[in-house]
Parts: structure tokens; C-alpha cells; sequence
């Protein structure tokens, strides 16, 4: 996993307040060693700290996004809810859409479906996560929860593109486990293949996320077909976040 473009996207979740952005600092410093465009960095933090994010990261070639979406591409009497159109107005590009910390909630594959085609109209790159619970898995139904939840949520959507898939097993999220090299690396060919084969393209990018930390990223960086990471806990930690990187490309 040498020489390819790869993908480090930092999910900090419901975490991060205003002092937090001073831990970028360290972060833009090492963006500039990125020389031969080897990596991308996206910081995804919450709605509150999307737009001094996007200020402090202005001139950099790190770029923003934010964890999830509305259904409705633009203004509305929607309270609490937050639109692409106001995502891509504060200065990210990228949005997560599927997280199973939201499919939890409320988020079927039919909303998911509709908050990517919004924000696909507001031009944002889709960071789309897909992933089985440990239950499917033990009864072999992973394939078919990964296709199943493509299918629906990629239903209509004509030019791929923008999409970044991220399979993250849910039994991998926070938990510290992480699946076994060889079966992940079947898991990720299974993902390119269906879309590769479904949606008649030649290629599309798939990152894995779940426990990503800086001693599992030596086994995880085998993995030739991954085209990056998407990344909770570790990420909050500059220094974790930046070894991470740099143990990829080792
Ligand atoms: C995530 O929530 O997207 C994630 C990958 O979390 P963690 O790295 O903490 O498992």
C-alpha cells in the first residue's frame, strides 16, 4: 500500500469544543510533508465546529466534512436539523452519510437514500457507511446486508463519483476489535466487485473504518484494495491521527 492515494477521514463524533481546534496545529504541520500527494486528510467534527474549522484549514489541503445530513437539500422549518446546502456553506465538502450510530436512531436505508441524492445536489463528496452487526456476521449474512444496504442506498444515483464507501462492521465500531486481515480483504473485494459490477464502473473507493489505531494499522495497511481509513477515537489525538498516517506509508 505504497504508492497509492489513500484517505485518513477523521470522525470525531459528538466530541470537540472550541479550544479543540488548536489541536490542528500539529496536523497542517505534517499535511506539508505531503508532497507527493500520497494522502488526503478530512476532519469531519461536529456541526458546532464546522465553521472555525473550516477558517483554520482554509489555506491548507485538508479538507472538511460533517457527520451526517438532512433529507431536505435546502432552507426549512426543520428544528434541530442541519441541511447540506448550510454543510457546503460553512466551507466542507464532504458529508458521512449512514454511520450506524445514526442508522441506530433512525436512518433506514430509504432516508439514507434521500440525504445522499441531497447532498450529491449540493456538491458535497458522500462518505457512505455500510456495515453488518456481529449477529449477521455469525449467521453469514454479511454479503447480503452489504449489498442490501448499497442497493437502497445508492438507489437512483446515477454518477458515483462523489461516493466514498467506508465499510465499517458495527461490532468494529469503538470496540477495539477488528475483523481478521484475510476476511476483511474478502469483505472489501466483495464491496468493490457488487458496486464495480452493479453500477457498470471501473472503480470506486473503499475505506475501512472500526478501531483504526496506530498499532493495527501495520496489519490493516496489507490490505492492497483499501483506499483508506475512516477513523473515530484515534483521531481526536493529533499525534495518534498523524502516526496513523505515517505507519501506512511505512
Ligand atoms: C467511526 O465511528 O466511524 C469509527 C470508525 O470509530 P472508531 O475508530 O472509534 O471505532
Amino acid at each position: 500500500m505504497t504508492n497509492k492515494y489513500m484517505y485518513f477521514i477523521a470522525n470525531w463524533k459528538m466530541y470537540g469544543d472550541l479550544k479543540s481546534v488548536n489541536t490542528l496545529d500539529k496536523v497542517i504541520k505534517f499535511s506539508k510533508s505531503n508532497k507527493n500527494n500520497k494522502f488526503k486528510l478530512i476532519y469531519c467534527p461536529p456541526y458546532t465546529l464546522l465553521s472555525l474549522f473550516s477558517s483554520k484549514l482554509k489555506k491548507t489541503n485538508i479538507n472538511i466534512g460533517a457527520q451526517n445530513c438532512h433529507v431536505n437539500d435546502g432552507y426549512g422549518a426543520f428544528t434541530g436539523s442541519v441541511s447540506s446546502k448550510m454543510i457546503k456553506n460553512v466551507g466542507a465538502n464532504h458529508v458521512i452519510i449512514g454511520h450506524s450510530e445514526n442508522r441506530a436512531q433512525d436512518d433506514t436505508n430509504l432516508i439514507i437514500n434521500r440525504k445522499i441524492k441531497a447532498a450529491l445536489m449540493n456538491k458535497l463528496r458522500i462518505i457512505f457507511c455500510i456495515g453488518e452487526t456481529l449477529m449477521e456476521r455469525k449467521r453469514k449474512k454479511t454479503k447480503k446486508i452489504l449489498s442490501n444496504q448499497i442497493t437502497q442506498g445508492l438507489k437512483g444515483v446515477k454518477n458515483l463519483s462523489n461516493i466514498i464507501i467506508a465499510y465499517e462492521p458495527i461490532w468494529s465500531i469503538g470496540t477495539g476489535k477488528i475483523p481478521k486481515i484475510n476476511s476483511l480483504s474478502k469483505d472489501i473485494n466483495y464491496i468493490k466487485t457488487f458496486v464495480q459490477v452493479k453500477f457498470k464502473i471501473k472503480t470506486v473507493k473503499v475505506l475501512y473504518g472500526g478501531s483504526v489505531n496506530t498499532k493495527n494499522i501495520n496489519e490493516l495497511k496489507e490490505i492492497s484494495l483499501l483506499d483508506g481509513f475512516l477513523i473515530g477515537g484515534a483521531s481526536q489525538n493529533p499525534k495518534n491521527f498523524i502516526d496513523i498516517v505515517k505507519k501506512t506509508f511505512i
